[in-house]
């Protein structure tokens, strides 16, 4: 049974509007709550594919997908953050349509900053998280749940970023994935000072899962950013 607590949850806002995803924005950080944006239905199924989202602010009116397509895309690429989808519409066919498609409840616009923390709140915990599995790339495991990770049988011991850096490599394994792509996983987005960043990160996780271990699993890929083999630099 999760207990409802604010802090540390991590709630993906996809709107195209910067003034509206801004302000809800603000309002669940004041909430203690880690807030990523998304303009667009199709970052939004990338992200939410990298990142696990304890829940979904999905506006109806995006620009290309619209939020029922990009509801279907995360239900079908087995992303199941609860989904409150946000819409001008205020008709029945659309609220039907909104939850035919997988999202968990709808928000008529305009509404008040307190009915759509409520309503987060009503749908984060009426799903119990499913638990996420243990991700592994050879004999390199992660456990998003418990944030630990293990080479073999020795456990390694990361720090938060060094954790999410390493969680979006094994999400995606044999992927090859820029630095801007793993800056927006492992920072908010709206942090912008990107890549080089990311090549520390990197030494540093080499040096924790393997070098000590004579392995190579993180990769460069000249020219396009870094990727984890699938089969833990045996
Ligand atoms: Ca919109």
């Amino acid at each position: 049974m999760k207990v409802w607590d604010n802090d540390g949850m991590r709630v993906l806002i996809v709107e195209d509007e910067p003034h509206m995803a801004e302000l809800i924005g603000r309002g669940l950080e004041q909430e203690g709550m880690a807030v990523d944006i998304a303009a667009t239905g199709e970052e939004a199924v990338e992200m939410a594919a990298a990142a696990d989202y304890d829940s979904i602010v999905l506006d109806v009116l995006l620009p290309g997908i619209d939020g029922f397509e990009t509801c279907r895309r995360l239900r079908a690429g087995q992303v199941w953050s609860p989904v409150l989808m946000l819409t001008a519409l205020d008709s029945v066919g659309d609220r039907v349509l909104g939850l035919d498609t997988g999202a968990d409840d709808y928000l008529v616009k305009p509404f008040a900053f307190a009915e759509l923390l409520a309503r987060l709140r009503a749908v984060s915990r009426r799903r119990e998280p499913e638990r996420p599995s243990v991700l592994e790339a050879g004999d390199l495991r992660l456990d998003p749940a418990s944030r630990r990770v293990w080479r073999g049988e020795t456990e390694v011991q990361l720090s938060s970023k060094e954790f999410a850096i390493l969680e979006t490599f094994m999400r995606r394994p044999g992927d090859a994935l820029t630095r801007a792509h793993l800056v927006a996983h492992a920072w908010d987005s709206s942090y912008a000072d990107s890549s080089n960043i990311i090549d520390v990160y990197v030494r540093r996780l080499r040096k924790k899962i393997d070098e000590p271990f004579g392995r190579r699993t993180i990769e460069t890929v000249r020219g396009a950013g870094y990727r984890l083999r699938g089969d833990g630099g045996a």
